[in-house]
């Protein structure tokens, strides 16, 4: 109970609120009125309400008690709706409210019209702007701040969730599944401003990520006020020495593009060769960062050629001299926006074996992933055959399945030699017009297969 074990508690019949089935039992409600609409709307009962050319047809949408039905204006539409919500009440027990329902006309409806479709419905007029999920439905365009409420309802939604109970799989499902749910309903229908959908995407990620307690934890821990470059693995965890260990890895591969200067005039990549304490030593001003060496209207090139002589101070300062206003940016280089990416940071330290020219095959999506962790085993020599168990020192007998006889069961007698693996290439070889030899291991065939 609310992440805490509390004592046992008998469950009766019937459902009370806050019961954790109602909201599965809601769901599926939910669906089966989804359908009801849909189908209707595809049989023509309920003519679709007009939309943009080429945009997808929304028939409705609906979060949780929410439902906003889009539909033509004809009595037939409204008649095959009305229909549609009788038989789901009949059916569900659940009964709509009329008193927290209304009908938003289009403004080229007839008073006529209206007041008959108000009839056969039974709901009354509804006024723009209205609100869904927090955002005001209007006629026009909606600005940055009709949001602000959306926004709010995303904060108090992660707040609530019990961050330290959640595993990183676990907060990927519920971002996937609420969250994100949630935009696309409305993404679907509104023209929503750009600095929403980033304003959105922080609250997500930030969600998804957590704070960032630790790396201020080790920060202030082990790194104060030293320059990251400086750090030695000699102290500490086991996981900061790695941390440490990997630094080095980090700071070649990223470059500061200078604005403000707020950096390490020695020890931070921002010159085109590289940290400057490595061409040059480094004898006072050790601590010096490159807005330090700023006068009014200028730099102060006799300090500059003080730290690294006349004629590299004149680089530096025609270097600086073209940079832009505005924070420093720190630049990841292996990634063609500079953003930092774990992928691209693990194909710089992993060692790659060559890449096998079918790998692309057997990682296709149409191939059950199951198939193609086992040629991956396979192509690594991983797959548990007989010989294999046996080369781990246990003795077996080995007696493959694929043969009538039974042969000793290894990798190439499985995959290429066997009675079973040989029919096999030569029935999908004769389909597909693939002239065939024979190969003395599996690799071999495969590579002439895949060539
Ligand atoms: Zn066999």
């Amino acid at each position: 109970m609310n992440g805490t074990p509390k004592g046992f508690f008998q469950s009766k019949r019937g459902l009370r609120q806050g019961d954790p089935l109602s909201p599965y039992l809601f769901i599926v409600m939910q669906e089966v009125l989804s359908r009801l609409i849909k189908h209707a709307a595809d049989n023509g009962r309920i003519h679709p309400f007009f939309q943009a050319r080429g945009t997808l047809l929304v028939s409705h949408l609906m979060y949780t008690d929410d439902i906003v039905i889009f539909a033509n204006g004809s009595k037939r539409s409204i008649k095959g709706l009305m229909q549609v919500l009788n038989s789901y009440e009949s059916w569900s027990g659940q009964v709509l409210s009329k008193e927290k329902s209304a009908i938003f006309f289009s403004k080229h409806i007839l008073m006529s019209r209206k007041r008959s479709i108000l009839r056969i419905s039974g709901f009354s007029e509804g006024s723009f702007p209205f609100k869904y999920l927090g955002v005001p439905i209007v006629n026009g365009r909606l600005k940055a701040f009709d949001f602000t409420d959306l926004l709010g309802k995303v904060k108090k939604k992660i707040a609530g969730w019990k961050m330290k109970l959640l595993s990183v799989g676990g907060r990927t499902v519920l971002l996937r599944h609420v969250l994100s749910s949630m935009a696309t309903h409305l993404l679907a229908v509104l023209h929503v401003p750009k600095i929403v959908i980033r304003e959105l995407n922080k609250l997500l990620s930030s969600f998804f990520w957590g704070h960032s307690l630790w790396a201020d934890f080790f920060k202030g821990k082990y790194v104060r006020d030293k320059h990251l470059s400086l750090l030695v693995p000699n102290k500490g965890t086991s996981v900061w020495k790695s941390i440490v260990n990997s630094i080095p890895d980090v700071l070649h591969n990223s470059k500061w593009l200078v604005r403000e200067g707020n950096l390490s005039f020695w020890y931070d990549n921002w010159e085109e060769g590289g940290p400057l304490h490595i061409h040059y030593p480094v004898i006072d001003h050790s601590m010096i960062k490159i807005k330090e060496c700023r006068i009014e209207n200028g730099w102060d090139i006799p300090l500059l050629e003080r730290l690294v002589g006349q004629q590299k101070a004149n680089d530096v300062y025609q270097f600086l001299a073209r940079r832009n206003e505005g924070q420093d940016v720190l630049v990841w280089m292996k990634e063609n926006n500079g953003s930092f990416s774990t992928k691209s940071a693990w194909d710089c330290i992993r060692i790659q074996a060559p890449p096998l020219n079918w790998a692309h095959w057997i990682w296709h999506n149409h191939i059950p992933k199951k198939m193609s962790i086992m040629m991956w085993k396979a192509s690594n020599n991983c797959l548990s055959v007989d010989a294999k168990i046996q080369m781990a020192g246990i003795p077996m007998v080995s007696k493959c399945n694929c043969c009538v006889l039974g042969n000793m069961e290894d990798l190439n007698h499985v995959l290429c030699s066997g009675e079973f693996a040989r029919q096999l290439w030569h029935m999908a070889a004769v389909q597909l017009g693939v002239h065939m030899s024979e190969f003395r291991t599996w690799q071999e065939q495969i590579d002439f297969w895949f060539r």
